[in-house]
């Protein structure tokens, strides 16, 4: 069902611009569900997700895209993943002493850094940054493509604790406004609607409501939308393989600081590992076979 989830692309017929809209409920409400964040710190991750969202139809491969925000702030840690298969999670780390209600970005993460990564299935990974000095995580989005001088896109994003949805204003090549003068304005003047458009109205109308609420004088085209659902990509061998990483002598000891039996938690489904004696002695004889298998001709 694409009831709740969901982003839906639309262009304007008579310029070139490009535009998208996400809606996230199930999903986010998924993610509040496995941690109890403050009301800022939900907001904020929403914000977050529904960016991922967005800029996940970006992608033209197979794959995972990682946005993270990171500061030295009441809230150190804000990370989404959303791949290519439209399955996101996601994640926050918080100072719940440090957190008043309605502390807006600045407040929670001053000084932060946002790093956006996509890491393909096959070929290289690649890292862009911006400093988190917007008014919100929108404004940091927009600089973001300011700087890594990609296409002109304008973001906006808003999350309840309830509903996260976004909007995204892309200028296409020119194509069907070639003056660039005429270009130039028709840009300004589609992001000026869209700035009118109020986090209500944007949390709480259909797409086609937003959609006619602010061009109705345009000419638009609405595509059919396309899901996206909250599921963790969290399994036993990756807690496994975190685990043969430490060397056996330290998954001993381990071991015995745990009486018999290591947990390993996941942070973003909080689905636990267990792993007993006789797990780790067939883990590392596995790997040891496997070693031998690969070296040995
Ligand atoms: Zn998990």
């Amino acid at each position: 069902m694409a009831d709740f989830d969901f982003t839906q692309r639309f262009i304007f017929e008579n310029t070139d611009v490009r535009g998208e809209l996400a809606s996230l409920e199930e999903s986010y409400a998924h993610v509040l569900a496995k941690h109890t964040y403050p009301e800022p710190v939900a907001a904020l991750l929403g914000e977050l997700m529904t960016a991922a969202a967005l800029l996940v139809n970006t992608l033209k491969f197979d794959g995972l895209l990682v946005l993270q925000a990171r500061s030295a702030g009441a809230v150190p840690l804000l990370m989404v993943e959303c791949s290519s298969a439209r399955e996101l999670r996601a994640i926050a780390r918080y100072d719940a002493a440090q957190i008043s209600s309605g502390a807006s970005l600045q407040d929670l993460m001053p000084e932060g850094v946002l790093a956006l990564t996509v890491d393909p299935a096959v070929g290289q990974r690649y890292q862009g940054l911006v400093a988190l000095d917007g008014a919100n995580l929108a404004e940091c989005f927009t600089n973001y493509f300011i700087n890594s001088a990609q296409l002109p896109t304008r973001f906006w994003l808003y999350a309840d604790g309830q509903r996260a949805r976004g909007l995204l204003l892309q200028q296409l090549p020119a194509d069907r406004l070639p003056d660039p003068e005429e270009r130039e304005a028709s840009w300004q003047h589609v992001i000026a609607l869209a700035a009118t458009l109020s986090a209500e109205e944007l949390l709480g109308l259909d797409n086609e409501t937003i959609l006619h609420r602010l061009y109705h004088e345009e000419e638009l085209r609405l595509f059919a939308g396309t899901d996206l659902q909250f599921k963790c990509n969290c399994t036993r061998e990756r807690s496994e393989q975190a685990l043969i990483s430490l060397g056996l002598a330290d998954v001993q000891l381990l071991l015995e600081e745990k009486a018999g039996t290591i947990e390993i938690d996941c942070q973003f489904c909080n689905e636990r590992y267990l792993f007993n004696e006789s797990d780790v002695k067939q883990m590392f004889a596995e790997q040891d076979a496997g070693d031998a298998s690969s070296t040995v001709h």
